[in-house]
């Protein structure tokens, strides 16, 4: 069974993704970190950010990893990136970089493989959409603006990583809004038959129960089908 969950930054995507994962006893996945990883490298090594060779290279040569270096860690290429794939400069290196279809295509192949393996919760901007157009369940997450800032910002004050400067983390999230919908490859929309949370006055724990419940449902559906 495959759980859907898109929507843009600070929605809430991956703490809630995470918990329902664990409640339903589902794999997990974050495809984001996949995009940031190559983002990361490709900044690390100086690659060009707008496409080209080098940077398809990394996507498609550059093994990423889950868990490898301990429970929640990312690596590419067998180099941890956990705490890395977080800084402002990935945050606005991710977005052309993520926008290049080739980086997309040998990502959304990787993320098909997983998905086809194991029940799982799968969370980004195309999954209900482009990775897996016929999830059982699909869930877009929203939530104002400010609201989501504020959460950014409380998440990188925990971590001790990235901006925490409210004001500098609303515009930059509203630019990341702008170029992933914008996009030509692959961009954030809300599917048809996506369920929408908004998240702005929900508790995490309200927004996983929801989830939880609504999954349950379509597993039970599915078992009589
Ligand atoms: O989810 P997160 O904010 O970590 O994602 C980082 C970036 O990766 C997004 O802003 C978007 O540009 C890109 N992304 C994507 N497709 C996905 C997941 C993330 O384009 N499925």
């Amino acid at each position: 069974m495959i759980v859907a969950i898109d929507g843009p930054a600070g929605s809430g995507k991956s703490t809630v993704a995470k918990l329902a994962a664990h409640a339903l006893k589902f794999q997990y996945l974050d495809t984001g970190a996949m995009y940031r990883a190559v983002a990361y490298r490709a900044l690390k090594d100086g690659i060009d950010l707008e496409g080209g060779e080098d940077l398809i290279a990394i996507a498609k040569n550059e093994p990423i990893e889950f868990g490898a270096f301990g429970p929640n860690s990312v690596s590419i290429g067998g180099m941890e990136v956990t705490d890395a794939i977080r800084t402002r400069e990935v945050d606005v290196a991710v977005s052309p970089v993520s926008a290049c279809p080739e980086v997309r295509d040998a990502l959304v192949e990787q993320q098909r493989v997983i998905g086809k393996s194991t029940d799982i919760v799968m969370e980004g901007r195309d999954i209900g959409t482009v990775v897996f157009p016929n999830a059982d369940l699909k869930i877009f997450l929203t939530a104002s603006p400010q609201v989501r800032a504020h959460r950014r910002f409380e998440q990188n004050v925990l971590r001790g990583i990235g901006s925490t400067d409210e004001k500098e983390i609303l515009a930059a999230l509203i630019a990341r809004d702008a170029y992933d919908s914008s996009r030509e490859t692959a961009p954030l929309v809300q599917a048809e038959d996506a369920v929408e949370i908004d998240t702005s006055r929900l508790s995490i724990d309200e927004v996983v129960d929801k989830i939880v419940d609504l999954a349950q449902a379509v597993h039970a559906r599915l078992k009589h089908q």
